[in-house]
C-alpha cells in the first residue's frame, strides 16, 4: 500500500491508537462502527445546542480519525479507494438523479 494522501494519515492514526492502548483486532469492528456512529451524534447535538462551529468540527475529525483507523483495521488502502470512489461520483448526474433527499 503506498504511503500518500489518506494512507498517510491512516497510519498516523494506527499508530497513534496502537500506543494508546486501542487494538485494531477484528472482535473490534462492530465497536469500531458503533463508535463513528457515536462521534455523529456527538456533532449533531454539538451543532443543534448552538456549540461554536468548531465543537461541531472537533466531532468530525473525531468520527474522521475513528474511520481511519477502522479501515488501517480492515487493511484496506484508504487512498485509493478514495479516489476511486470520488471519480466514480464525479461521473454521476446532479445530486445523483435523486428527487427527494441527498
Ligand atoms: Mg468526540
Amino acid at each position: 500500500m503506498e504511503q500518500v494522501g489518506l494512507n498517510v494519515k491512516m497510519a498516523e492514526v494506527r499508530a497513534l491508537c496502537e500506543a494508546k492502548g486501542f487494538s485494531a483486532e477484528p472482535r473490534r469492528i462492530w465497536e469500531m462502527l458503533a463508535l463513528i456512529h457515536s462521534e455523529i451524534s456527538e456533532a449533531s447535538d454539538c451543532y443543534k445546542k448552538g456549540q461554536p462551529l468548531e465543537a461541531v468540527g472537533e466531532e468530525l475529525i473525531d468520527a474522521i480519525i475513528r474511520i481511519l483507523h477502522l479501515l488501517s483495521a480492515l487493511g484496506l488502502d484508504a487512498e485509493k479507494l478514495y479516489q476511486e470512489k470520488m471519480a466514480e461520483n464525479w461521473e454521476r448526474p446532479y445530486r445523483y438523479g435523486t428527487v427527494r433527499g441527498g
